[in-house]
């Protein structure tokens, strides 16, 4: 049964715990409760916004329309061909509990995205990575629901049918993953409802190197990152930029220990060796800072604001 809050506290709801008030909040926990949204007077008439864990979100301002908290859960494995697993996952089960009971059960693939908050479908969002893996190397496809803009929502009192599109599916390949980049957060952005992603991964008879992996991945985090449930933090809030070969001579001259990487005719640069470079590592300002211990790392102190932030 979908119980439509009003004027609800998100503070709980995003990773960097910004109190920000949302005007309609629903939790949707199956495609069925999802159309019976489409069907209210609320869908209707207010814009919507999709929330995963709310591990990848900056609130900067109260959303004056509905919040819907994708809570679709679920998994199961779809086939197995030789020594690939396919399994589907629901887009709103957690990330980082999927990986810990894929790998207990022998399947290879996840390890280095271990420990990494948020929900599946936020997962395919972003296209989530470390460790050198990303999330593209395992999504073999992505489900999802179109969602109509507000303005072709029909008026109820003109058209009591409900207007659910049928769900469709993008290959890996159509889902155009780049670096943090998917069609989800371009074409697509705010267009779609992913409902599941379905992952192929290697089936392996020992658990144990798998196991091993991801308590070394843990313990790295640990030390690296803020836990979330702590301090109010979104992750790496910032990616390494890709500046001219000019332009890092440049840079290169005034600073020798700048660290760069080939980006075809571009340079990539290390995000966080900047923020370092300017001084800014455990800078503070107000309720907000940059960690000490990550200078990619943007953290609440406490009731700190989205604009505050920015
Ligand atoms: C401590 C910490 C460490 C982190 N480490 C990493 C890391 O190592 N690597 C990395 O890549 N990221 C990292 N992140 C960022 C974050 O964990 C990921 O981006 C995560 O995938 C976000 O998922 P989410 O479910 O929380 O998405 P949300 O933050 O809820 O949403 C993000 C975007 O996706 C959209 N969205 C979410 N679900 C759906 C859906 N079902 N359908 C349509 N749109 C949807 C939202 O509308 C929004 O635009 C970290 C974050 C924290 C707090």
């Amino acid at each position: 049964m979908l119980v439509i809050q009003e004027n609800i506290s998100l503070k709980n709801y995003n990773t960097f715990h910004i109190d920000a008030k949302a005007k309609f909040f629903v939790e949707v926990k199956s495609e069925d409760e999802f159309a019976e949204l489409q069907n209210t007077e609320i869908w209707k008439e207010h814009p919507h916004f999709f929330l995963g864990g709310g591990a990848n979100i900056l609130f900067t301002k109260d959303f004056d329309g509905i919040i819907i908290k994708n809570a679709i859960m679920g998994k199961h494995i779809l086939r197995e061909e030789n020594d690939t697993i396919f399994i589907k996952a629901g887009s709103g089960e957690s990330w980082a509990k999927f990986v810990n009971r894929c790998v207990e059960q022998g399947y290879q693939g996840l390890e280095n995205l271990a420990l990494i908050p948020g929900t599946i479908g936020g997962s395919a969002v972003g296209n989530i990575g470390a460790y050198g893996t990303e999330a593209k190397d395992v999504i073999y496809e992505v489900e999802y629901l179109e969602v109509p803009s507000i303005e072709y929502r029909v008026p109820s009192t003109k058209h009591n049918e409900t207007n659910v599109a049928p769900r469709k599916i993008l290959r890996n390949a159509e889902c155009k993953f780049a670096y943090r980049e998917s069609i989800f957060k371009h074409e697509l952005k705010n267009k779609v409802f992913i409902t599941a992603v379905i992952f192929a991964l290697k089936k392996v008879k020992d658990a144990t190197p798998l196991k091993q992996a991801v308590a070394d991945i843990v313990a790295i985090r640990k030390t690296k990152l803020p836990d979330p449930a702590q301090t109010g933090t979104a992750g790496s809030f910032f990616k390494n930029p890709t500046v001219t070969e000019k332009k890092y001579l440049e840079l290169k001259e005034k600073y020798p220990e700048l660290i760069s990487f080939p980006a075809g005719e571009l340079v990539k640069l290390a995000a966080g060796q900047l923020i370092e470079l300017t001084g800014l590592k455990g800078y503070t300002q107000g309720n907000v800072g940059v960690s000490v211990r990550h200078a990619l790392i943007l953290i609440n102190l406490g009731n700190g604001t989205g604009e505050e932030m920015m």
